[in-house]
């Protein structure tokens, strides 16, 4: 079959009796381009597994299975499985699990499937509604050596924001305490079947082996974090105080770190909230 062809596509699922859901975040692709520049940019070769998220109808799935050494990509919609046993069903590395990808224990997955890899990678046409927690899901495990994911263009834009850019947040800081992020192209709404009101990008994200600083206690780092994006328009000081309590310790930290008075979170970098977090932790 053309797997690129919407009408194509629209035919062998409607054979299967399968429906968009669009609860799911379902939106296949529908030009190789997308998945064949994916596996160039971001490196995937026959020295590389690669656990994929939500492979769909497979598409993604199979230019994966061309590149690397094996795929194991994790279905959570029941109705897509036979789907996938008739579009994969010529390739001998890839395999398939039904399940919520944020109910799996990846590293059991990985010591089942990945032992002994050399390079282990997650590569996803993400489903957009639970983009967040997937991401946080992968960096905290620590399991993978690089992520390369589409997501919308305006997330995208987020996790590879600069200090002091509209765009950046607690989770800029988050993805980049975890990981290098590197937006390698953008993806128009026209290249998917159903399509979707907005643009997408590839994000890369290169997965740090150490963290970029030294941070005592990583859950104060990431408290410190979240209190002081909380209320972007006010200064630090209170946004640490209603999140810690103690002004006067506050203040003092931050006198004695070098800050002004009048600091705002959002123009501090990764060391500035280490530093702020491990003066809290003594
Ligand atoms: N990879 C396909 C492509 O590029 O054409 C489909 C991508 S579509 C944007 C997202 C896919 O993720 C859908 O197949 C959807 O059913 C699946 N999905 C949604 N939530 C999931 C979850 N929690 N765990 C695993 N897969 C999920």
């Amino acid at each position: 079959m053309n797997f690129f062809h919407p009408q194509e596509i629209r035919a062998v699922l409607e054979r299967h009796g399968f429906h968009f859901s669009k609860a799911l975040g379902q939106n296949f692709l529908t030009q190789s381009w997308v998945p064949e520049r994916m596996m160039t940019d971001s490196g995937v070769d026959k020295d590389c597994v690669v656990l994929e998220i939500g492979p769909g109808m497979g598409t993604l799935t199979q230019a994966i299975a061309r590149y690397a050494e094996k795929v194991v990509a994790v279905e959570l919609d029941h109705a897509l499985i036979p789907v996938l046993a008739e579009t994969l069903a010529e390739f001998s590395n890839v395999t398939v699990l039904e399940g919520d990808i944020l109910k799996f224990d990846l590293s059991a997955l990985c010591n089942e499937h990945f032992a002994g890899a050399k390079k282990k990678l997650v590569c996803a046409n993400l489903p957009y509604y639970i983009t967040t927690p997937i991401l946080s899901y992968l960096l905290e495990s620590r399991l993978f050596d690089g992520v390369c994911v589409m997501m919308q263009k305006e997330v995208a834009l987020r996790l590879c924001a600069e200090s002091g850019s509209a765009d950046y947040g607690a989770f800029s800081v988050f993805t980049q305490y975890y990981a290098e992020p590197e937006i390698l192209f953008s993806v128009p709404s026209s290249c998917f079947v159903p399509q979707p009101k907005v643009d997408s990008a590839i994000v890369y994200l290169k997965t740090r082996s150490a963290p970029p600083v030294p941070v005592t206690d990583e859950k104060l780092f990431f408290r410190v974090v979240r209190a002081s994006f909380a209320q972007r328009r006010k200064k630090l000081a209170n946004g640490l105080t209603s999140a810690f309590g103690d002004k006067e310790r506050i203040t003092r930290i931050l006198e004695e770190l070098g800050y002004q008075e009048n600091v705002r979170g959002e123009t501090l970098g990764i060391p500035d909230f280490a530093k702020i977090a491990n003066k809290l932790a003594e």
